[in-house]
């Protein structure tokens, strides 16, 4: 199967960008890295009357410190963080992430923002942004809000993003020097989507502590805990997070989280 017929356009300027998704009298779409729309076109899945390619947008690109935080434009592209030629006030975790997901031609062109706005929950950045206390700036025409990364995504394939909106860029916190992280991705082959993630962040200096527990077909689970770098979570602790998800008490799933998680502890705990 091929796409439906549609225009494209390259503008120059998020303004420009802007006021192109913003018409109502047509479906314009964003594309960025097209790793994800490119199939979701080919299978007549969206059928937009015109593709806005934001990938000529320099501030969309752009990544930057800025008091405490590390700003990634929506079309920074996990290959760009992999190489970690750039600042890194994580400490690492972004470069590991980035390095995980999918292969190297997909990394290459995929983007921090068109995965979150993808929203798929089993992807790598849905879980590990809102693990890190990051923000999403979105903008449309003539105004820009900020949600929190763990507030981002609604649902599966669902996100806070409101008609004519972009993503625009990702603020994450900077660490603090004694923070500690622990990441765990568990697929059957490297580069897979995940099965199941587990993220933990402990930056004392902050009063932050945080689990997250991904690939849930939803939202990630945040769980924010003081002790959770003591914490030994059994089954049941993951389990009764279960509850209301769309897992539900599936034994294999909570099984698979669960040892994800305790990996992620792990690791985060490990002098
Ligand atoms: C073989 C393969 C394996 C993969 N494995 C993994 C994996 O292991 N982990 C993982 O996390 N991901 C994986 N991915 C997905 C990959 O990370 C994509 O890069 C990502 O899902 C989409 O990013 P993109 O820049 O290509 O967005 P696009 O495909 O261009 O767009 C995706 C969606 O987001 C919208 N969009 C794009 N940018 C914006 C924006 N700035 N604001 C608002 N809406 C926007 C588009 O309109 C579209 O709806 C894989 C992809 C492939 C093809």
């Amino acid at each position: 199967m091929k796409p439906v017929d549609f225009d494209y356009e390259r503008p120059a300027t998020l303004d420009a960008a802007l006021k192109l998704l913003g018409r109502e009298d047509l479906n314009a779409k964003p594309l960025a890295g097209s790793q994800s729309l490119g199939p979701m076109l080919n299978l007549r899945l969206v059928q937009p009357e015109l593709l806005v390619d934001i990938t000529a947008i320099p501030e969309l690109a752009s990544i930057r410190e800025e008091k405490g935080f590390l700003v990634l434009g929506a079309c920074v592209t996990h290959a760009a963080l992999e190489d970690g030629g750039t600042p890194d006030p994580t400490r690492g975790v972004l470069a590991r992430v980035a390095a995980g997901i999918a292969y190297r031609a997909v990394r290459n062109r995929g983007t921090v923002g068109g995965s979150l706005a993808h929203a798929d929950p089993a992807a790598d950045w849905v879980s590990v942004l809102a693990a890190l206390g990051a923000d999403v700036v979105v903008a449309r025409t003539g105004g820009r809000r900020t949600v929190p990364a763990k507030d981002f995504i609604r649902g599966t394939f669902e996100t806070a993003l409101g008609p004519g909106e972009l993503v625009v860029e990702i603020r994450i916190p900077a660490l603090s020097a004694n923070a500690r992280w622990g990441y765990a991705k568990i697929c059957r082959k490297a580069g897979e989507f995940s099965h199941a993630t587990g993220v933990v962040l402990i930056d004392p200096a902050r009063k932050f502590a945080r689990a997250v527990i991904g690939a849930v077909s939803g939202p990630p689970i945040v769980v924010d805990d003081a002790k959770i770098a003591e914490r030994d979570p059994g089954e049941a602790w993951v389990s009764a997070l279960f509850a209301g998800t769309p897992l539900g008490d599936d034994a294999y799933q909570i099984r698979i989280h669960h040892v994800a998680l305790k990996r992620a502890i792990a690791e985060a705990r490990a002098p």
